[in-house]
């Protein structure tokens, strides 16, 4: 077909260049998230990058015989080509959104909104391994609620999760905003204390005890108090590698033998 380029030339265009753009926009998107996404999102979006800068380079084509020579595909095809281009950043932005969506829920803990057990423990091998390397300490302190059983058997397991929540919201509010929270189980958490030695620590385990010993829980009218343990273990920096499992081994340890010495104490180990 012969152009009109008049009548055709200036719209088909406008049209290509808008599609092209969009398409670039659907391609930045998606190579943006390969270099953010997890190891096993991060081949998917490569794959769909890829396809979405071939489409770019393809629409470019057009483009530059527009420019070049007079023979181009019609305008109805030209629209056609923008609704898909408009489309493309549509469904990038929106699986974008769902993944970066999933992500949060599963290091999201749902019922305290602290992180989950997973992004806990991936934190605390990131913490680790930096502590290593800078010479700095790391404190990881693992606690759990005394006798929370009893929680639950008098007053209802929807008081116990509303506990759960307060020890939560306290362990944010008690520890500094560069440290790391997460809940591991049930009724046990995880702190990671990043540049904390021993002794900085130990006082800062100890405020957050004191803190839940001292907190009246509302339930309605009635007011309940608990208690938690604490164990808690600093990781020498002279170590070459340390795994995050082994750390919480050795908390769980701490723990344990803060429950057997009479609970409602810090255990260093
Ligand atoms: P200890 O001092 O030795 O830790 O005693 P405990 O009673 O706290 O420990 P135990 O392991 O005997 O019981 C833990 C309880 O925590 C039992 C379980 O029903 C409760 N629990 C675990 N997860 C949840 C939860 O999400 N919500 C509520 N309400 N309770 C939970
Ligand atoms: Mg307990
Ligand atoms: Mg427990």
């Amino acid at each position: 077909m012969m152009l009109d380029l008049m009548h055709e030339a200036t719209p088909l265009a406008v049209i290509l260049l808008l599609s092209a753009t969009l398409q670039a926009m659907a391609a930045f998107m998606a190579l943006k998230q390969v270099s953010t996404v997890d190891g096993r999102y991060r081949l998917a979006w490569f794959i769909v990058a890829l396809a979405l800068v071939l489409m770019v380079e393809r629409r470019m084509v057009p483009l530059w015989r527009l420019i070049h020579i007079d023979e181009v595909s019609s305008l109805m095809d030209a629209w056609f080509g923008l609704a898909i281009s408009t489309l493309m950043v549509a469904g990038v932005y929106g699986v974008t959104e769902l993944v970066t969506g999933l992500k949060s829920l599963a290091d999201t803990d749902v019922l305290t909104g602290l992180a989950s057990r997973a992004a806990v423990l991936r934190q605390a091998q990131y913490e680790i391994d930096r502590s290593l390397r800078t010479k700095h300490p790391v404190a990881i302190l693992m606690f759990d609620l005394d006798h929370f059983k009893l929680v639950n058997d008098t007053h209802g397991h929807l008081a116990g999760d509303m506990v759960l929540r307060g020890v939560a919201d306290i362990a944010l509010a008690t520890f500094r905003h560069i440290d790391f929270v997460g809940r591991i189980g049930g009724e046990e958490f995880l702190a990671i204390l990043p540049g904390s030695d021993p002794d900085k620590a130990r006082a800062a385990a100890e405020r957050f005890r004191i803190a839940i010993a001292a907190h009246a829980f509302a339930l309605g009218e009635a007011r309940i108090s608990i208690t938690i343990s604490i164990g808690m273990v600093v990781p020498d920096t002279a170590a070459t590698s340390l795994s995050a499992q082994d750390v919480m081994n050795a908390a769980d340890k701490a723990l344990y033998a803060a429950k057997k010495a009479g609970r409602n104490r810090v255990v260093v180990m």
